[in-house]
């Protein structure tokens, strides 16, 4: 039986690793997820941990597949020429400006290519749902924080520095909580999975984190923290009046969510007529392999196009 080539994609996140092998129809397999930190202890060089997960691998599969690129995946701010990265807050071992895919090509004789974990998701959700490249996509993942993705004129939007859309650490009036980036009155700080488990443990000990919209949606504080998340949804509506605003993340996902309530209040904030009147709302359909998937699409357009970032 041929060998089917396609790229390997990494998913790192603060608690779990995911890897998987896309071939060129776009068929995951020999996906795996693994805990992060049984694989970056203090003191190992992050180098020999990557290259030495990319030989066993290509141990293992050697018969089935071969690999043509590394994608990986990082919850990280990424510079601007995708080689860099700049600063990683949940996984501490990853030192800051730590210039990463020179040093690993080098290691495995590969192409690597590194993104913002959010970026490979929206390009993967867009596929999904079928949303042209023509159309601009503004994306908000509630999870642990905030991620944001913007997709505009083709690209997904970079900045000068690459480190655009970082929804989630936009300074909110009149809060002064300290964020996990080192500043103070960051957005996240109020609407995220984190906050949400600081008001569950403050207010309703005794409910399980899961079962707090099952029980408590009604509460004034539960029902404050969905208002505030429809501001957020408002805020980048009103930035960007997109084509599409895709919702992804643990949160809007969460039994008992109140979908429709964060939409009608989405429409409250966002500014008439326009870009109220049209919004359009979608939902990532969200697995924990999209991350490995959207990796290895960004590969895949990597390799097809030399000034694709
Ligand atoms: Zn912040």
């Amino acid at each position: 039986m041929p060998k089917r080539s396609g790229i390997l994609g990494m998913d790192i996140g603060g608690t779990r690793f995911r890897i998987g092998f896309v071939d060129q129809n776009g068929i995951l397999s020999h996906y795996r997820e693994e805990r992060t930190q049984e694989f970056f202890k203090a003191g190992e060089d992050i180098f020999s941990v990557f290259a030495g997960l990319f030989q066993n691998y290509k141990k293992e599969f050697c018969e089935e597949i071969e690999i043509q690129a590394l994608s990986v995946g990082l919850p990280s701010t990424i510079d601007r020429r995708r080689k860099v990265i700049l600063q990683t807050p949940n996984i501490p071992l990853f030192p800051d400006n730590f210039a990463f895919t020179d040093q690993m090509q080098e290691k495995i004789g590969l192409p690597v290519f590194i993104n913002r974990d959010v970026n490979n998701l929206l390009l993967y959700d867009m596929e999904q749902l079928g949303i042209s490249e023509e159309s601009s996509v503004s994306a908000i993942y509630f999870g642990t924080g905030v991620g944001n993705a913007v997709f505009l004129n083709g690209r997904i939007l970079l900045g000068k520095n690459g480190v655009a859309s970082e929804l989630g650490h936009l300074p909110v009036l009149l809060n002064e909580k300290k964020c996990s980036c080192g500043n103070v009155g960051c957005l996240e700080t109020i609407v995220s999975g984190i906050a949400l488990q600081a008001l569950q443990k403050e207010k309703f000990p005794n409910i399980r984190i899961d079962d707090i919209f099952i029980e408590e949606k009604d509460d004034p504080e539960v029902d404050l923290f969905v208002r505030n998340m429809a501001k957020v949804i408002a805020t980048e509506e009103n930035l960007f009046d997109p084509d599409y605003i895709l919702l992804g993340g643990g949160l809007p996902m969460m039994s008992g969510f109140p979908k429709e309530r964060l939409e009608k209040y989405a429409h409250e904030f966002t500014r008439k007529p326009y870009p109220e009147q049209n919004m359009e709302i979608v939902y990532s359909k969200m697995d924990q392999k999209n991350g490995v998937l959207g990796a290895c699409l960004y590969g895949k357009k990597r390799l097809e196009d030399s000034s694709y970032l």
